[in-house]
């Protein structure tokens, strides 16, 4: 067994380690080769013969290639979920992401008046869009909607009463429930109603009894109640809450400005019509159902928004630059009419079933028909919003051995491809997979189910 002291030192290695040294600068490489050194010292110790110099420097390599390797990476969503939180939810317009560039790559007027030179506030920049697309008198956007709900409660109820109906005392994933948010916000909680009913006269008993900061009501987003199940409208809610001076905040969670029901969906409420059944003030997503970039959007009256604005906590909330251009852009879309062409969630949702089966067919002829068929399926729609909904569609469904293993397998391809299984064979979905990436996902495909 060669002795350890046939290790080259660190220094010997790092003089041959040029090029590694350009790529990935002095101190990282030499921490590299330290960490090559040390491995094959472990391994000596176990029986290992001493690796040659090239064969560190090999090693060195990967360890930084590993290292400064992203770990937030590309992946290909075959899953046939739209909003896919656990995948980063809306893909974003070329358009958007322009706007996104353009801000990120210099300085921009974020917190400056151009007019009068001086300080300007960065809340003014997407509230004119907003204002205009929803007939909000206001609008504010925030870093995401548990913020925009954790600013609203802390802004207007802190340490007061805030009506909300058992029927929504909701967890909406990631470990986000309501009541909890509530609770941060200092706001004590006063809940009314049954599990599955509320009326109207439980708000107005609830009322009449003790004082009340404000009345909240929040989207059901990933559930569904069926059977016998009632809530008040939002306007006979808007109605009560304004004979006693009080605002009415509606936590919308998806938010949409389109018609779902245009769609073969079921009707989400869209932000212009809570707005306009009387509702003080909504809060929605930016990356859920709008398509944009992660954002939270307060919309609603000028007074109750002018207050938000001012609270401490705005700032710990405030949205970046990026965000500001992006969600403008996106915005944009809505106001000239092209939201269902440019704005990648919405073409997905709109895709025509035949248009999905022609992809799915030519995924399919690039394969062994032993292996790959077309088959029927459902896509949905996700991010909490239309719990139960689905879109018919036309998947490539895969049979293998095991099909776990092979979801496995697309799973370590470069990009990653992420799919599902549904009655024992892996389905890919062509709804959710950008247009751009079918070639990659056919060669990728060829590749892994090969045997
Ligand atoms: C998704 C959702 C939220 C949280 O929104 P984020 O933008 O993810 O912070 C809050 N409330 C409801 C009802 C939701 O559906």
């Amino acid at each position: 067994m060669t002795s350890l002291r046939a290790l080259p030192s660190v220094d010997t290695l790092l003089r041959e380690a040029g090029e590694l040294i350009a790529q990935y600068g002095r101190g990282l490489t030499t921490q590299a080769v330290r960490a090559a050194l040390d491995e094959a010292r472990a391994r000596h110790r176990q029986g290992d013969a001493i690796p040659t110099p090239a064969g560190l420097l090999t090693r060195s390599g990967e360890l930084l290639r590993a290292w400064a390797a992203p770990s937030l990476q590309p992946v290909i969503n075959a899953t046939g979920v739209i909003i896919h939180t656990n995948l980063g939810r809306a893909p974003l317009s070329p358009e958007t992401l322009a706007a996104m560039q353009t801000a990120g790559q210099g300085y921009s007027n974020l917190e400056f008046d151009l007019q009068s030179g001086k300080r300007g506030s960065r809340y003014v920049h997407a509230e004119a869009l907003l204002t205009r697309l929803t007939g909000a008198q206001a609008a504010l956007v925030v870093n995401n909607n548990a913020a925009a709900v954790l600013l609203v409660l802390s802004a207007l109820a802190r340490r007061r009463r805030v009506l909300i109906s058992r029927t929504q005392l909701i967890e909406i994933g990631g470990g986000f429930r309501i009541p909890d948010v509530m609770k941060q916000s200092g706001a004590k909680l006063v809940e009314i109603g049954a599990t599955n009913r509320v009326h109207l006269r439980d708000y107005r008993q609830a009322i009449e009894e003790q004082p009340i900061a404000m009345l909240l009501t929040a989207h059901h987003s990933n559930f569904r109640i069926v059977g016998f199940h009632t809530e008040p409208s939002r306007r006979e809610l808007a109605a009560l809450a304004h004979e006693h001076g009080l605002p009415y905040v509606e936590d919308l969670g998806s938010g949409t400005f389109l018609d779902t029901a245009a769609y073969g969906l079921a009707h989400e409420p869209t932000v212009q019509e809570s707005l306009a059944a009387g509702v003080d003030l909504v809060t929605f997503s930016g990356d859920k159902l709008l398509g944009g970039p992660q954002a939270g959007i307060i919309a609603g009256r000028g007074q109750l928004i002018a207050r938000l604005k001012k609270h401490p906590l705005a700032r710990a909330v405030r949205a970046d630059k990026t965000t500001y251009a992006g969600l403008s852009a996106t915005l944009l879309h809505y106001l000239k009419g092209e939201a269902e062409r440019k704005i990648p969630i919405w073409r997905m949702i709109a895709a025509a079933p035949d248009a999905l089966r022609a992809r799915a067919q030519r995924w399919a002829a690039a394969l062994d028909p032993a292996v790959a068929a077309v088959v029927e399926a459902e896509s949905t729609v996700g991010g909490g919003s239309l719990p139960g909904q689905t879109l018919p569609t036309w998947a490539l469904s895969l049979r293998a051995r095991s099909p776990k293993k092979l979801l496995a397998r697309l799973r370590s391809s470069h990009p990653p491809i992420i799919a599902r299984i549904h009655n024992d064979r892996v389905l890919l979905d062509p709804r959710t997979v950008l247009e751009e990436q079918d070639e990659v996902v056919i060669s990728l495909l060829a590749q892994h189910t090969r045997h």
